[in-house]
């Protein structure tokens, strides 16, 4: 049986009301790697979250609008304008509900973020004005071009099982980034000036997050689907 990989969506305004929409490409990556993948609600009852996971072999935590920061106790600065306090808390009890149940969880950008966040780690709300380091995270490209390297940490790790080299190219679409690392987690790739670009669990179930984009890359660089196939197999 092919594992069952519930997919977080965003709400979208558009011109007919709210929509609630996942990029596709998510979906693709994860049929690419072998899954079957099904949409979760942009929000939801915290106390339902059990019952949707119910069902489920492994959980997908998508991209999106900035993590509200108060909810890792920081006042927004100016940088920060687009938040979904509800989505947040949403997908916060997802992860805590999918690790009590043992669950595997993957993390892409805005979901390696608020994995931190509900593990109780902390955010840079804007790389350029807090940390301006000499390597850019937020290129003007479509999201299938490769942007900055990566440098994966020793020791083995689902980046190195699917890259099986120090170094790798990855695309890059983020302002915000891991500041204090949550209890339970050890980073795995950093780009050249330091900010974080994956992590993974140190116990418990199987858990891993990358700060780039590998759903928009799996079609024209199948390498990339190696990070899905990791939350799959995780799930069988
Ligand atoms: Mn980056």
């Amino acid at each position: 049986m092919k594992p069952r990989v519930a997919v977080t969506s965003r709400t979208e305004m558009q011109s007919r009301g709210p929509y609630a929409t996942v990029n596709r490409n998510y979906l693709d990556s994860v049929v690419r790697a072998g899954g079957l993948p099904w949409i979760l609600p942009p929000t939801g009852d915290e106390d339902d979250a059990g019952l949707y996971l119910h069902n489920a072999d492994g959980l997908l935590v998508t991209g999106g609008a900035d993590v509200w920061p108060p909810h890792y106790g920081e006042d927004p600065r100016p940088e920060v304008t687009v938040c979904d306090p509800a989505r947040d808390r949403w997908e916060m009890a997802l992860v805590k509900e999918a690790r009590r149940r043992g669950l595997p969880v993957f993390g892409v950008c805005r979901g390696l973020q608020i994995i931190n966040v509900a593990l109780g780690g902390t955010l840079y709300q804007d790389l350029p004005a807090q940390v301006g380091g000499p390597v850019g995270h937020s290129p003007d490209l479509p999201m299938d071009e490769l942007w900055h390297r990566i440098h994966l940490e020793p020791g083995a790790s689902l980046v190195r099982q699917v890259f099986g080299r120090d170094e790798a190219m990855v695309n890059s679409f983020h302002h915000q980034a891991v500041k204090d690392l949550a209890p339970g987690l050890r980073v795995t790739a950093k780009a050249g000036d330091g900010v974080v670009e994956a992590f993974e669990g140190t116990d418990g179930p199987w858990l891993a997050a990358v700060q780039f984009h590998p759903e928009t890359l799996t079609a024209r660089y199948p390498e990339f689907v190696g990070l899905f196939a990791g939350l799959v197999s995780a799930g069988r």
